[in-house]
Parts: C-alpha cells; structure tokens; sequence
C-alpha cells in the first residue's frame, strides 16, 4: 500500500492531467446537506471523475472514500 502510493504520486506530478473544479455543495447536494466543501475531481488517463466532500469528517472521496488519490489533489494541489 506505501510503495503504490509513492508510485502513483509520482505519476500524478510529471503525466497525469488533473482538473479539479470547486462546486456548490448546497447547490449540488441540496440545502440541507452538512457538506461544507466539494470538489470534482477528473483524472486523466483512465483516472476518472471522482467527488470529494469535505464536511465534519474530514476530506474523503464519494466511491473511495479518503485513500482515493482525488483527495490528496484537492488537499494538497
Ligand atoms: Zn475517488
């Protein structure tokens, strides 16, 4: 698990193209959503579209939860 995580954070810096765009939690979730950030998250080159939620909990991936590669995007761009 350590040793994948420093490979794919090495592919993320010189090949992956990212786009992370801030969205609306309230807008997008509904007004009564305690969700305090989002993001989506696209990962190219097979990556994926990924949704991460900042709220209470923490910062974590909507499918992945807080392994998922998109959060550490958002945390630390
Ligand atoms: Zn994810």
């Amino acid at each position: 698990m350590t040793r994948r995580r420093t490979n794919e954070a090495q592919t993320e810096l010189f090949a992956t193209p990212v786009h992370v765009e801030p969205l609306d939690p309230k807008a997008t979730l509904g007004g009564s959503t305690r969700v305090e950030r989002l993001w989506r998250v696209r990962i190219g080159d097979g990556g994926g579209t990924h949704l991460v939620f900042h709220d209470r909990h923490g910062t974590y991936c909507e499918e992945h939860g807080r392994a998922c590669r998109a959060v550490r995007l958002v945390v630390n761009p």
